[in-house]
């Protein structure tokens, strides 16, 4: 039988605010443990959450951005459930009334674009975190997080392949980055990924069973974590069996999903209105003044990198889906520019070097300038292009100047005629039979005489000087 998967993705992504989102004890990340915390945030009996204006700006930033209807009113609701992280009892969400919904996102799929619902976007607090002891049957709680402001994006059931949810996933990140509202990092957590995941025979409209997937905090875990459960769920289903549904976490040492919980073991979560917090209005004006105030976006940035600089639609949609990796080459841009050139050598050997090392761009050791000043040594005709990417690499190990590079290693290419041609005359007289060949009409052998010259000069000959050279004395 031939199945086609079906996904949907709840993504969470903790808020910017240098304040939590209903006291205002701080958000930073790696404080001492409960050292940021209150009664707030405790779940002191007595205490009231006031709603942080600043987290709400930067959820409706995100609805904005992903073509969101905002809910002129919505409605902070308590999900109720126990377990040590939450001291309350309950979780701050929003439930059937969401800040923002119906909105969408294009993804790149083999070379076309499809666009995937956004169902949902609502505004949470976090929970706290549980520490296991290594050496003790002990966990310990840290509260620190307890109550830093939260957006879950919850997409439609639209994507279709492990690829597809990865791309889509990797949008949302970048559109948290360049709205500077998430810092998008998945390891420590700011930003993590629950994925849906159900199979139905290729050509039937009903969906099947889904599982969800849990504890998957890189993009390659997610994409793995899928493919596991598509074969999975595919043998059960070609053995005659049910899937039931379930959550189930990713053990990436394992690389396999096992079962946490069934459908019996579900929470039932009770949500009411939250009755200490007022429903959320949110004003016309203050609406339209955001969305003026959004800034450049992927979609439009890759524009303006065809429009501006000329680059081919790859080019520009590779370096704007990473903001970090567009910043960079505008900033190279500014220092050279000839933007193709800089595109090509982000693209082929920068990506390249941050691919071995399964790296951002954070890991680059090569400033756009000094990347640009290498640039500028191939295009003044001091070392060749290919010479550049034997400094590259020695950029990229040692971080040091390309210039001091070139000079430390005797890269510079000798350009300088007069020595050439004393060099190129010696190979011609060494070589009779090669020049009889030359004026018996076969070219060819110029490349063995270029070689010559090449190899006498541990390649620092200037190329298209000794070809010249050659062709100039060969025809006397
Ligand atoms: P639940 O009630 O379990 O929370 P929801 O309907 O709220 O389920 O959907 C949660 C997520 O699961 C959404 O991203 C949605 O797109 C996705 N989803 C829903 N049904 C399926 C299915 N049959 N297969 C895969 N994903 C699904
Ligand atoms: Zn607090
Ligand atoms: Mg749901």
């Amino acid at each position: 039988m031939n199945y086609e998967a079906v996904i949907g993705l709840e993504i969470h992504a903790e808020l910017l605010t240098s304040s939590k989102i209903f006291c205002g004890c701080a958000t930073a990340f790696g404080a001492p443990p409960n050292t940021q915390v209150c009664e707030v945030c405790l779940g002191m009996p007595g205490s009231l959450p006031v709603l942080n204006r600043r987290a709400v700006e930067f959820a409706l930033k995100m609805a904005l951005a992903t073509g969101c209807r905002v809910n002129p009113e919505s409605v902070f609701a308590r999900k109720n459930y126990f377990y040590p992280d939450l001291p309350k009892g309950y979780q701050i969400s929003q439930y059937e009334q969401p800040l923002a919904e119906h909105g969408h996102l294009d993804i790149r799929v083999n070379g076309g674009v499809k666009r995937i619902g956004i169902t949902r976007i609502h505004m949470e607090e976090d929970a706290g975190k549980l520490i296991h002891s290594e050496h003790r049957p002990v966990s310990f709680v840290d509260f620190n997080r307890t109550g830093v402001p939260l957006i879950e994006i919850v997409s439609e059931p639209d994507l279709r392949t492990p690829e597809e949810a990865v791309e889509y996933f990797k949008g949302l990140r970048n559109i948290l980055l360049y709205l500077e509202i998430c810092d998008g990092n998945m390891e420590e957590g700011s930003l993590r990924c629950d994925a849906n995941i159900s199979l139905r025979p290729v050509g039937r409209a009903e969906f099947g069973t889904k599982a969800e997937l849990k504890n998957m905090n890189s993009f390659r875990f997610v994409r793995q974590a899928l493919e596991y459960e598509i074969k999975r769920q595919r043998a059960l289903l070609d053995a005659g069996k049910e899937i039931i549904q379930e959550t189930r976490l990713w053990d990436a040492a394992q690389g396999q999903t096992v079962s946490m919980r069934g459908k019996e073991e579900a929470h039932d979560y009770r949500y009411f209105p939250d009755p200490d917090l007022v429903p959320v209005k949110i004003a016309d004006a203050w609406l339209a003044s955001l969305r003026q105030g959004l800034p450049e976006l992927p979609a439009a940035r890759s524009r303006r990198f065809r429009d501006q600089y000329g680059l081919p639609e790859y080019d520009a949609e590779v370096l704007t889906g990473d903001k970090a990796l567009a910043d960079y080459f505008e900033a190279c841009v500014k220092e050279f520019p000839q933007p193709k050139q800089v595109s090509n050598w982000i693209m082929v050997e920068l990506l390249r070097e941050l691919k071995k090392e399964e790296a951002g761009l954070a890991a680059c050791r090569i400033t756009p300038e000094a990347l640009a000043r290498l640039l500028t040594l191939v295009e003044k005709g001091t070392i060749s292009a290919s010479q550049a990417k034997k400094v590259f690499e020695e950029m990229w190990a040692g971080g040091q100047d390309p210039e001091a590079i070139v000079k430390e290693k005797g890269l510079e290419q000798i350009s300088d005629t007069g020595a050439l041609e004393a060099a190129a005359q010696e190979i011609i007289k060494a070589h009779p039979k090669e020049v009889a060949d030359f004026k018996a009409g076969k070219t060819k052998v110029m490349g063995f005489f270029v070689g010559q010259l090449m190899r006498q000069t541990k390649g620092q000959a200037n190329p298209q000087l000794a070809n010249e050279i050659f062709r100039r004395l060969l025809q006397k």
